[in-house]
């Protein structure tokens, strides 16, 4: 028998769908913003690239996502399949150029082209130390990933959007692309060279209709931040005590915000690293 939460949503559905019928549809309808959309993420084995790999399906994409772990990438891939998606992992590392380029050719060839790029793939400082102490080593592993790897992103993203008239990239920066951190040097210039690439390419393609964003992310709940946590030697609540909304922002939140840069509405955004600290960034 139904239960009252079951008919509910049954009858939600129904007044949606004579609303579409009769083209008063109204935020009652569950938003598609991306239906048949061809969306690529780095890095969405997972943290913020899975809920974003995630979120996207769920508004209709056809996703195609990376990272180096083939098993987790198999097994989110198949989940999100599994809830009706559309998704395919295939292993790329973004430090390596031959592989991100065969990654960018290869969701081309399965989509037929390349609607959205969402560059996310990132690592933190392997050690929380001050300047002195950091090694040229850890400095050039942060920049190979954080840096190179969004810059043959968008080197191999690009000349494929031109090709169709445009497309929408969105760059994962961090809170770190704005403000100094202390004891995390290589991350910190890493993010803001993620910005500076973000504005470059903002200017160069903005006319070619792609539009080159990207975002601020403060502390969010992830593998990384709870490594960090850890490395760090403080708790969600020490951390949340920092950002104005007091608490940890969630992956989805993010993917909301990552969506939004994609999306339509915002079609008069370029070359941005928005905030999304919950107000770190305006204090
Ligand atoms: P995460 O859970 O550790 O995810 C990082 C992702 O990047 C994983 O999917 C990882 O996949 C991938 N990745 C790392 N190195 C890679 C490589 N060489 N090639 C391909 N993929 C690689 O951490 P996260 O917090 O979601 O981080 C995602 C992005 O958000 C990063 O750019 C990070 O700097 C940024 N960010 C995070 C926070 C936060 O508080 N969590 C705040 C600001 C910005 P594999 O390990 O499978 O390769």
């Amino acid at each position: 028998m139904p239960s009252r939460r079951d008919m509910l949503t049954a009858g939600a559905a129904a007044v949606a769908a004579t609303a579409l019928a009769a083209g008063t549809a109204t935020a009652a309808v569950p938003h598609r913003r991306f239906d048949g959309r061809v969306v690529l993420i780095t890095g969405g084995t997972s943290g913020i690239g899975e809920a974003t790999a995630r979120a996207f399906a769920a508004e209709g994409a056809k996703v195609f996502f990376c990272g180096r772990r083939e098993a987790l990438g198999n097994q989110v891939a198949a989940g999100i399949r599994a809830s009706g998606g559309d998704a395919t992992y295939r292993r790329a590392d973004v430090r390596d150029e031959a592989e991100v380029r065969a990654l960018v050719e290869a969701c081309v060839r399965r989509h037929g082209r390349l609607d959205v790029a969402v560059n996310n793939a990132g690592i933190e400082s392997p050690r929380a130390v001050r300047l002195h102490e950091q090694t040229l080593a850890d400095l050039d592993a942060v920049w190979r990933t954080n840096v190179a790897g969004v810059f043959l992103g968008m080197k191999y993203e690009i000349p494929r959007m031109l090709a169709q008239g445009g497309g929408a990239i969105v760059n994962t920066a961090s809170v770190s692309a704005e403000v100094g951190f202390a004891t995390i040097a290589p991350y910190n210039a890493s993010k803001h060279a993620v910005a500076s690439l973000t504005k470059v390419a903002g200017l160069e393609y903005a006319a070619d209709g792609i539009r080159v964003n990207a975002l601020a992310p403060g502390a969010v709940d992830t593998p990384m931040l709870r490594r960090a946590a850890e490395a760090f030697g403080m708790t969600y609540e020490q951390i949340a005590q920092d950002y104005p909304i007091r608490r940890i922002v969630s992956p989805d939140e993010i993917a909301r915000v990552i969506m939004f840069l994609a999306s339509a509405d915002a079609s008069a955004v370029v070359g941005q690293d928005l905030d999304a600290t919950g107000g770190y960034l305006s204090a």
